[in-house]
């Protein structure tokens, strides 16, 4: 089954060298999940990180679950913001609304996030699930965390052609965003953050 899908995903990199103001950009073709035939990509510039900027506080609802929030990509990295946006329509081709329940973070919103896990649980629980600003990559402006979770299931499945890849076993939800794992596939997952 995992071959199958791996197969499925199959990234062909057609490396067409465009050059665009000094920047080489790679475009790519990726068949997806449930998509009826493959798509062209082309990737966006890396850019330097926004560690302080704030991401949005909330969003709209997201349409196909209202539990969830689908935030605008405000804060994030232009290169994640592109690749995310890509992925949203890539996800319509397949049939699966993707919503962005939490994308950019301050460093003064995660830290609240960390501070508030110490509180309910404990400092040694804290530091065994939650990553400190410093360390998270939602701070950077390079995660977002998918609702609901069948789209998530599906982007998992693209198995990084996207530029997308789940890390945690206990974060079903959560992607970080790295251009060279349309290359590479998606690193081994870890049990949880801080493990
Ligand atoms: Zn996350």
């Amino acid at each position: 089954m995992r071959v199958a899908r791996f197969i499925a995903c199959t990234l062909w990199l057609v490396a067409i060298g465009i050059v665009a103001g000094g920047v080489a950009l790679q475009a790519y073709q990726v068949r997806l999940p449930g998509a009826p035939a493959a798509l062209t990509f082309v990737d966006a510039p890396a850019s330097p990180q926004t560690l302080a900027a704030t991401g949005p506080a909330a969003g709209t609802k997201c349409p196909v679950d209202k539990a969830y929030e689908n935030e605008d990509t405000g804060g994030m990295q232009p290169d994640a913001v592109a690749a995310w946006l890509l992925t949203v329509r890539a996800g319509e081709a397949a049939g699966k609304t993707l919503c962005l329940n939490d994308g950019k973070r301050s460093l003064q919103q995660q830290q609240a996030e960390y501070d508030d896990q110490v509180r309910r649980y404990g400092a040694q629980w804290a530091a065994d699930h939650v990553l400190t600003p410093e360390q998270s990559m939602h701070v950077k402006g390079l995660a977002v965390d998918v609702q609901p979770l069948t789209s998530a299931r599906w982007l998992e499945e693209t198995r990084g052609a996207l530029g997308w890849c789940r890390r945690y076993g206990n974060e079903a939800w959560h992607f970080e965003y790295d251009a060279k794992y349309k290359r590479m596939g998606c690193p081994v997952l870890q049990a949880q953050p801080g493990a």
